[in-house]
């Protein structure tokens, strides 16, 4: 590649609020076959929202919320503050918490009055021997609709389910669509369980999706797809991304993403669509064109 058509692809990208940190990013993205896609942030606005309620063992939808907020309150997690927010608006009174802990990808728990509680998802409640059985067709039925369901109990007991849902960004779909024109396989990549991803996957049309990822597989998951001999892209907003932004053969940190990632990437889109990420493709096609 000549140091002007670079120059000039670059300067064009600039011009549209696409970064490309290097030569060497414009020239790998023109040889992708593949693009991973994070979901929360990423293909979704990452804001979720409280949509159900189910009590099990919990005697009103008032007590369950009190153990969810106080569990939820120290997490930094978008679904924690989900919860957050739905409590601040029916004034759910606070309630102390004693030794709490955030597991990664799993949930969160804690003791209140000297006894343990737990929020997260089914797998991490199934860890801690507690009986779901009586919730499961359930909490199905949420994740078939593209819901995340969230749930919560105590150390012997399920009290209940909260089922919470994200919006997709308007222009998901359409970006996916143009990937797979351009003959890029198009992966979603998540930490979230495997139904709900599948849901989101056939509503965007995604080729694959790989779910349930802790966040510190995701870079594990980016180097399968390399030894099968793919060419990849990973598109990511969070901290949990940036490993996996790094391993990629291009990483593409997207709008209001965190520093971590923004560092990890070779490429950075100023605002969050991810149309900018089709346009970033087709510019180093037609820088790379133009050279050879
Ligand atoms: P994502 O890739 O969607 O950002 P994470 O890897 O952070 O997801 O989390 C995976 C799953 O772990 C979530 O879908 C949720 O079920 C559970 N989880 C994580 N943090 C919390 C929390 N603070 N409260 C309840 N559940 C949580
Ligand atoms: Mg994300």
């Amino acid at each position: 590649a000549t140091p002007v058509a670079i120059m000039v692809g670059t300067g064009r990208g600039a011009e549209h609020g696409i970064l490309i940190k290097s030569a060497e990013a414009l020239e790998a993205l023109c040889s992708i076959n593949t693009v991973v896609i994070d979901k929360t942030g990423t293909l979704t606005q990452g804001k979720p929202q409280v949509t159900d309620i189910v009590l099990c063992g919990a005697e009103s939808e008032e007590e369950l919320l009190k153990i969810a907020q106080a569990l939820e309150k120290n997490s930094e997690h978008p679904l924690a503050e989900a919860i957050l927010s739905y409590c601040k608006e029916r004034e759910i009174p606070l309630i102390e918490i004693d030794e709490f802990r955030s597991i990664p990808g799993r949930g969160v728990e804690g003791y209140i009055k000297g006894m343990a509680y737990f929020a997260g998802n089914e797998q991490f409640i199934k860890e801690k021997q507690i009986d779901i059985n009586m919730a499961v067709e359930l909490s199905d039925n949420f994740s078939n609709e593209g819901k995340t369901p969230l749930y919560f109990a105590s150390a012997h007991t399920l009290l209940g389910i909260i089922a919470v849902a994200d919006v997709l960004k308007p222009t998901s779909r359409q970006a996916v669509q143009k990937f797979k024109q351009m003959g890029i396989k198009v992966v979603m990549l998540t930490g979230d369980n495997p139904k709900t991803a599948e849901a989101i996957r056939l509503q965007l049309e995604i080729d694959e999706a790989i779910a349930g990822v802790l966040p510190h597989e995701k870079d594990k998951k980016i180097q399968e797809l390399q030894s099968r001999g793919q060419k990849v892209a990973m598109i990511g907003d969070g901290i949990n991304d940036a490993p996996a932004l790094a391993r990629a053969d291009v990483g593409i940190a997207i709008g209001a993403g965190t520093d971590v990632a923004i560092e990890s990437a070779d490429i950075v889109l100023i605002r969050s669509d991810l149309m900018d990420a089709v346009a970033a493709v087709e510019l180093s096609k037609a820088t790379i064109r133009n050279i050879k």
